[in-house]
């Protein structure tokens, strides 16, 4: 069976069967590393292995530190005004993540939407020449990469004086980005890093020096950067899948390696969409998402159809989001190119028959 699934998302095949072999004695120590002191060797040797991959792969500059937290990408909507919103915090709407992350704002301080693409259904990214110069008085710029439910991707990183966040929850380590252009990275685990339970947070040092306190320690990124991630007991086993992600990522070639494979799936993809008069995606072509690409059928009343008949066949979890409806197939690292052909020979065949 191949996973479309938005989220939680599938996991590399080579990467579970690990998982499954030393699930019961982690390393000869006759325990799961589930098990293990989160203080003790084992554990913090998976740690240190899961950041200095993470460091390699993403190619972060020194003056950026690693952070797993909790509370999933939603926390981070609310820690980032709480700590960095003094004055003014400048989001660019782009879909329904981002406006999740600017109510969660609003409830710290004064928030500016610089551009939105809401009037046109989210069906593209607003272009930096549209907000460029509104966005200089703010304490930092919000925005969000890969808008997991639109399906777009925003095609630039913004070029602003003012330090840039970014929520690439649904686009880490899918292409090479130039992490010094940023000054604070966030991502949900569950679809291109491991299962749920851990937030990545990459942060420049320097940003943390205008960091408002925060009541809980544990959401606090000085005090768990000082405490290496460890105030409390981390979510191990979630860190420790994490680690074997990225060393099947070092296998594959690196980001760059999956970044032209994930081009390759998306590409098929949308060639299938475009080509035929029966789906059809409505993004934008410059700004389509590689990692989650919607599409509509020509009568929505074949929509069950098409889902019962594709799950039948071993795709799985094709259904587009609740807001939205339609299909979507998410295409992260971990789905191989072969899960894209077998997708796009069964819309052809199901165009075929029902068309
Ligand atoms: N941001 C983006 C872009 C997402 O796709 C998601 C989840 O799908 C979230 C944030 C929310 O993540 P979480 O469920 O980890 O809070």
């Amino acid at each position: 069976a191949f996973n479309f699934c938005a989220g939680p998302a599938s996991l590399p095949t080579s990467v579970l069967e690990q998982a499954q072999a030393e699930l019961l004695d982690y390393q000869s120590s006759g325990v799961s590393i589930m098990e293990v002191s989160h203080r003790g060797d084992l554990f913090t040797s998976v740690l240190a292995s899961a950041k200095a991959r993470l460091r390699r792969l993403m190619q972060l500059p020194e003056s950026h530190d690693i952070l797993f937290m909790q509370g999933g990408a939603t926390a981070q909507f609310s820690l980032i005004p709480s700590h960095f919103l003094h004055g003014v915090g400048a989001y660019i709407n782009s879909g329904q993540w981002s406006i999740k992350a600017i109510e969660a704002a609003k409830r710290f301080g004064e928030v500016q939407v610089l551009a939105s693409s809401e009037e046109a259904n989210f069906s593209y990214m607003p272009t930096q020449a549209s907000w460029d110069k509104l966005a200089s008085n703010a304490d930092y710029l919000h925005y969000t990469p890969n808008e997991t439910i639109g399906g777009v991707r925003s095609p630039f990183v913004p070029e602003v004086e003012i330090p840039l966040i970014a929520d690439f929850s649904s686009s880490i380590l899918s292409e090479t980005i130039d992490a010094s252009k940023f000054d604070f990275i966030y991502a949900g685990a569950q679809k291109n890093i491991g299962p749920a339970g851990v937030v990545v947070v990459i942060v420049k040092r320097e940003l943390l020096k205008t960091a408002k306190e925060q009541a809980s320690p544990v959401f606090d990124y000085g005090k768990m950067l000082a405490a290496d991630s460890m105030v409390n007991t981390p979510p191990t086993y979630s860190i420790y899948l994490a680690d074997l992600v990225f060393k099947w990522l070092e296998e594959q070639g690196g980001v760059s390696a999956m970044e032209e494979i994930n081009n390759q799936k998306a590409s098929r993809l949308y060639s299938c969409i475009d080509d035929s008069g029966f789906y059809r995606n409505p993004v934008a072509l410059s700004d389509r998402s590689r990692m989650n690409v919607p599409f509509i059928l020509a009568d929505d009343r074949l929509d069950a159809t098409f889902l019962a008949e594709s799950e039948a066949a071993g795709l799985k979890s094709l259904a587009g989001h609740r807001s939205v409806g339609g299909m979507r197939a998410s295409l992260y690292n971990a789905m191989p190119l072969a899960g894209v052909n077998a997708l796009t020979e069964f819309m052809r065949d199901f165009e075929r028959r029902y068309g």
